[in-house]
């Protein structure tokens, strides 16, 4: 792989690249997908120029392909990475992160006394406007907007 993004993504025989990533926000994808304690190797860049994003950070993971529930985390703090899954060196699949229509235990409900910061349950928020990041606790009925929630 010699094109310009081969440079970038090379030498991953199996594994993940996250790209697309708003740089502010790459340390906290690394800390939400808990990549400080994976043994698989990680390469993290920052800074890469990017035509869409001006600047972007990416991640590489060895040997390691996220689960639905962690690209729905993913999801809601940067809703536009996108995920390469390599194998054999080669991309055999490119999935844009969306916002789900529902989420299950990733978002903490903001009303202090919703049960579900009150008792030991999970939550649940429904996406009812994806285009400006607008979920519902199922609960409560309390709506949030992505730019201020906080993770479970
Ligand atoms: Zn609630």
């Amino acid at each position: 792989m010699e094109d310009k993004k081969g440079r970038m993504v090379a030498a991953l025989e199996n594994g993940t690249v996250i790209d697309h990533i708003p740089t502010q926000k790459l340390f906290t994808v690394v800390q939400l997908l808990q990549l400080d304690k994976c043994k698989d190797s990680v390469t993290i860049g920052n800074n890469y120029s990017s035509k869409k994003l001006g600047h972007k950070g990416l991640i590489k993971v060895a040997d390691r392909f996220f689960s639905d529930d962690e690209i729905s985390r993913l999801a809601v703090v940067c809703p536009n990475i996108r995920l390469c899954i390599i194998r054999d060196y080669e991309v055999v699949e490119k999935k844009e992160v969306c916002l789900p229509d529902q989420l299950t235990n990733v978002v903490r409900c903001a009303n202090p006394v919703c049960i579900t910061n009150n008792e030991p349950m999970k939550t649940v928020f429904y996406v009812v406007d994806k285009e400006r990041g607008i979920m519902k606790c199922r609960y409560c009925g309390k709506e949030q907007c992505i730019d201020n929630i906080k993770l479970v």
